[in-house]
């Protein structure tokens, strides 16, 4: 791909962790950036100083690193367009501001909370906007050396745009067209408060986007209402020969029901809505996270890229390379994307399986000695190889009892116990015990003289391997009309699961076999 003046942004407020949707707006911004050779840049929009919360610009960082997005400028990353972090940037700002009110585009209001809440009591529907600015307190209304006054003898103030009415502004978006509305809705923004002498939000966002050169603003929808603004201030300013072209990304939806994904959904569903767990610092709560609940960041990513695109065709598992190639921002969906946490595990279970055997196991054998147990990665990649196309059931948090593939390395501690610890004792109550294990006053139909001759066999074999004990075995089943494999299954296991019985056996070895179907001789008669 060749360079190109691509340059795109991904701008959080560090207000708390990573919600999933800005995961995926990231994304887009990512693929889009690689596909056209243009740069992702890292910005973090901190002026909001009253819904700053420590330790969330860390968590992001973090989790971008987890799940392999690269940006190439930013905070953390460095750059010619810095410092990114928009709480460095204050003198910047400060100056656009001024601009501003020196162009009359702009204009320093001094009213008080109680003076806007005694206004709001008063008009219906008050707005502060062209219709009600010349009722307020502010530059427009006072003299101007009672502006003055003011300012030096200390009052607050901030600074508000002042928006003509019935105008249409048009906001050029690639997914949903032109999008069209009337400057008369908009109230005439705070752009900067004294009181912390920041910019809020809007402005700051704004003359980021230009002087950081930015093309394409892609967010989410929930910011499309910010647009016109985008547009008025990039005119106010003499830029509109380098507006940003925008692309508003599709909700994502709740798994059931309506409305937009939230993390009640995720606690009331068992899903996680961040990439990282997150320990909130001021209430101690712990939330979950996708990294640790076992998913792969790949199947992350691959997930949430298709919640609001598609490559057009059925293929669901796409590699970042792939991502890069198909991806297609006017493709986008306009519609909201419904979350489907089922199928994002389902994309777990396809990424574990394209993953070596060997790769499971750090995983695998910390549940394993949180279990008591000591094993080695060669013998845990073994019962990996064996267990790890099994389905498992399970019950959900709304205690409905369900099937799904082996979709996390923790699924497979219920499914694999018995390689590692012999059934201690045998359940006579289990379906598949009483029925394929046989008592009778007639000797010969007991299932443990079946099983007897068994251990005499399998004593017998030098070659403990699957092959070495098949051939043996199968030979002495089908002399004797022997089907032992039900029964061996009860003594091994306890239950009717697991694998074939030739792989387990040789897996426990002769020595472990042995023991527990003279075990279950000896406790089922
Ligand atoms: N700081 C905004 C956020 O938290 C950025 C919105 C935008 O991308 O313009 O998402």
């Amino acid at each position: 791909m060749t360079e190109s003046n691509v340059r795109v942004r991904f701008a959080p407020s560090p207000t708390g962790p990573l919600h999933i949707g800005g995961v995926r707006t990231a994304l887009y911004n990512y693929l889009f950036a690689r596909q056209n050779g243009g740069k992702l840049i890292f910005r973090i929009e901190d002026t909001d100083s009253t819904r700053f919360v420590p330790g969330a610009e860390d968590y992001i960082i973090e989790a971008f690193n987890w799940l392999g997005i690269k940006f190439d400028e930013g905070v953390s990353f460095g750059g010619e367009y810095g410092p990114y972090r928009q709480s460095e940037r204050k003198d910047i700002y400060k100056k656009y501001v001024q601009q501003l009110i020196d162009a009359d585009k702009a204009y320093i209001a001094f009213d008080t909370p109680e003076e806007l809440d005694k206004k709001r009591a008063e008009i219906e529907n008050f707005q502060y906007d062209a219709s009600t600015r010349m009722q307020m307190c502010n530059s427009l209304t006072l003299a101007k050396d009672e502006v003055e006054k003011r300012i030096s003898e200390g009052h607050q103030y901030v600074v508000r745009f002042k928006i003509e009415p019935g105008r249409d502004v048009h906001v050029d978006d690639i997914i949903r067209g032109d999008v069209s509305i009337n400057t008369s809705v908009l109230d005439d923004k705070v752009l900067f408060k004294s009181a912390d002498q920041l910019p809020t939000y809007h402005l700051a966002n704004i003359v980021d986007d230009h002087l950081m050169k930015i093309t394409h603003v892609i967010r989410g929808e929930e910011w499309l209402p910010s647009a016109p603004l985008h547009v008025l201030l990039y005119e106010a300013f003499g830029w509109t020969d380098t507006m940003p072209r925008f692309a508003h990304l599709p909700l994502l939806l709740k798994p059931v029901g309506n409305g937009k994904l939230s993390k009640r959904d995720g606690d009331k569903l068992g899903f996680p809505v961040f990439p990282l767990e997150w320990h909130d610092p001021k209430s101690g709560d712990v939330s979950s996270g996708y990294r640790e609940q076992g998913y792969l960041p790949q199947a992350v990513i691959n997930f949430l890229a298709l919640l609001g695109w598609n490559p057009g065709t059925d293929q669901e598992i796409l590699s970042l390379d792939e991502m890069v190639k198909l991806f297609d921002l006017s493709k986008c969906s306009k519609a909201g994307a419904r979350f489907d946490y089922v199928k994002a595990a389902w994309f777990n279970h396809q990424y574990l399986l394209k993953q070596d055997a060997m790769d499971w196991t750090p995983e695998f054998d910390k549940i394993l000695r949180a279990n008591g147990i000591q094993s080695t990665p060669e013998k845990e990649a073994q019962v990996v190889e064996m267990m790890k196309m099994k389905v498992i059931e399970y019950v959900d948090k709304e205690n409905n009892k369900k099937k799904r593939n082996v979709s996390f390395v923790s699924d497979l501690w219920p499914l694999t116990k018995f390689f590692f610890v012999a059934p201690d004792v045998y359940d006579t109550e289990d379906k598949f015990v009483r029925k394929n294990w046989k008592k009778s006053e007639n000797e010969e139909e007991c299932t443990s003289t079946m099983m007897k001759q068994l251990l005499a066999i399998i004593e017998k074999v030098d070659d403990f391997s699957v092959d070495g004990l098949k051939a043996v075995v199968d030979a002495w089943a089908e002399e004797s009309g022997a089907r032992p494999w039900n029964a061996w299954r009860v003594a091994l296991v306890g239950a009717g699961q697991g694998p074939d019985m030739y792989e387990l056996s040789a897996f426990l070895g002769k020595e472990e076999t042995m023991k527990r179907i003279e075990s279950a001789i000896s406790q089922l008669g």
